[in-house]
């Protein structure tokens, strides 16, 4: 008998893809720590999204475990140095929520072109405030990309949708990698001079960390509009939030936030902003595409 221990939610329909594949599988998605650590010792295969730590200790008590697979792109919540050394298999499914991803990001993009989370406040408090709000529009303006690699590339082709002109920075993609996306790549400082919009789409590592802050912003245009909906430390928030009081950033869309969990922060207490608690890859069509993913890599893999 094979068996699975599935830590975080995954759609049913994978559960089951797992059970016909010939796999046993349990669903306990409340275990504590502890509670993992005494568990793993019984499975061949562990599945988590990002809430479940696999730490050492996981990783040294399940004795059977072949893989561990991680719903979802990064591997951030599994002890990567542990699980080489003790030779376990890691697989993740990076491209499953990039739809999601970058669908968020302009949802973002619209939001704080045209006040959203602002006048639906004031509606919620029964006004109706029809002048205050004039928004603007993305039509020929000018997007520019900080990493165009899945994700980026999803938002490219939404964005030329709306008639946006699309130019994107990233280090290790040449114009010839993008095809025939109509995205041209541009230097860091051009992006910074030439945008309207700024999204970024790239991991967070020693190279991007802090990759926006003072310096950044300063080359930006004034009013200039930001999406983050990659990892909190690529932008310097201390940076972010002069520049959004000042004016230099009109608006900002956050999903992602230098210390998660945010409960109340400098950024809640402002009116330029769209905020949204990590849920990028959150949709029911992006968590279903990562589970039926999963099983499919746990059945080639175990049964
Ligand atoms: P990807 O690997 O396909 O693309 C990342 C791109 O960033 C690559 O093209 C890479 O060359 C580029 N890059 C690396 N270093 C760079 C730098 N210094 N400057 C500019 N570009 C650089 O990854 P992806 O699937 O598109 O995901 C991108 C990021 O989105 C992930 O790393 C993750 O942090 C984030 N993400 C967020 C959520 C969410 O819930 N908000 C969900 C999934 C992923």
């Amino acid at each position: 008998m094979v068996r699975v221990l599935v830590c975080d939610p995954v759609a049913k329909e994978a559960v089951e893809k797992m059970e016909k594949g010939g796999l046993t599988v349990d669903v306990k998605t409340e275990l504590t720590p502890e509670e993992l650590v005494a568990t793993v010792g019984d499975y061949d295969a562990i599945i988590v999204r990002s809430a479940t730590k696999v730490t050492k200790d996981v990783i040294e008590a399940g004795k059977k475990l072949k893989v561990i697979a991680r719903g979802g792109v990064g591997l951030d919540n599994i002890d990567m140095d542990a699980a080489n050394a003790a030779g376990k298999t890691v697989i993740n499914t990076p491209a499953a929520s990039s739809v999601s991803v970058a669908e968020l990001a302009m949802a973002h993009m619209l939001a704080i072109s045209r006040d959203i989370p602002q006048a639906n406040a004031t509606m919620a408090a029964s006004k109706w405030e029809k002048k205050k709000f004039k928004g603007v529009e993305l039509f020929k303006k000018t997007l520019g990309i900080i990493g165009i690699g899945r994700i980026g590339q999803e938002v490219a082709k939404r964005a030329l949708a709306f008639e946006m002109t699309v130019i994107a920075y990233d280090p290790y993609v040449t114009q010839a990698m993008l095809g025939k996306l109509n995205v041209k790549i541009v230097s860091f400082d051009e992006l910074l001079q030439k945008s309207d919009y700024i999204t970024l789409h790239m991991p967070h590592n020693e190279e991007t960390h802090y990759l926006l802050a003072e310096d950044e912003f300063a080359k930006m245009k004034k009013g200039v509009r930001l999406v983050n909906c990659s990892r909190g430390g690529v932008v310097k928030e201390a940076a972010l939030l002069e520049a959004l009081k000042s004016g230099k950033v009109a608006s900002a869309g956050i999903d992602v936030f230098e210390n998660e969990p945010v409960k109340g922060n400098e950024f809640t207490s402002l009116t330029n902003v769209s905020l949204s608690p990590h849920i990028g890859a959150s949709t029911v069509d992006g968590q279903f595409r990562v589970g039926i993913e999963v099983a499919e890599k746990l059945i080639e893999l175990l049964a």
